[in-house]
């Protein structure tokens, strides 16, 4: 999980999101039928709303950092769960882009902090490196997620971020692209002739603004190191 600038709001949640929230609430204040209110509810589904947050989150899922591909659409997903904060459903600050596995370990789960704050961390909102820790173990050859404090812990868990509850091709598949970043630290570090190229590719590595780099935490750090 990363840091994510997401920018401005889509104009069509800029110029709808108040008037949408508004027929929601009125639908809801009547007890209208659940068609009637799922129909305006879904309006966030927005083609504008979801190429905007693809475009903002590179195609990566803000949880778990995979690529979404064609094959596997992704989801946008409610920060907040929109079936218990109805008025955050067309919030863009509310609004992220996930992979269809976190979004549904995540559901309506939303634990509260004593003070009654998210214990779950966002990343469009505060830096996930406060919460978290990336780590690379050699020997293991494992690139695991710690959390360094009760917030971080739960965000571990609950997206199973190092498998320990099923997700074995996450971490399987992280800890596979972490390795050859590790060792093209190595290349890079050397007097070998590749020296240069393998500079390069870590750099490359390093662009969050290409889709296809993944799990951008860990290749941040060996970018910075
Ligand atoms: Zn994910």
């Amino acid at each position: 999980m990363i840091r994510v600038e997401k920018g401005a709001a889509p104009p069509i949640l800029q110029e709808n999101a108040e008037g949408w929230h508004a027929e929601l609430l009125a639908l809801r204040q009547q007890k209208a039928p659940k068609k009637q209110t799922g129909k305006v509810q879904q309006r966030y589904r927005h083609k504008q709303v979801k190429a905007a947050l693809v475009k903002a989150f590179h195609g990566r899922c803000a949880y778990c950092e995979s690529q979404i591909t064609a094959v596997t659409y992704g989801a946008i997903e409610h920060f907040f769960p929109k079936s218990r904060y109805p008025d955050r459903t067309f919030a863009w600050e509310n609004l992220l882009l996930a992979c269809d596995v976190c979004n549904s370990r995540k559901g309506d789960t939303f634990p509260l902090q004593a003070d009654g704050a998210p214990l779950l961390v966002n990343p469009s909102a505060e830096d996930p490196a406060d919460r978290l820790q990336f780590d690379w173990n050699p020997i293991t050859g494992l690139a695991s997620i710690y959390g360094r404090d009760r917030r971080g812990e739960a965000v571990v868990t609950l997206f199973d971020l190092n498998g320990t509850a099923g997700r074995t091709d996450l971490m399987a598949r992280r800890s596979g692209y972490v390795k050859k970043l590790a060792a093209l630290q190595k290349l890079a570090a050397s007097n070998l002739p590749a020296q240069a190229e393998a500079q390069a590719l870590l750099r490359e590595a390093g662009d969050r603004t290409r889709s296809e780099n993944e799990y951008q935490a860990f290749a941040s750090c060996f970018a910075d190191s």
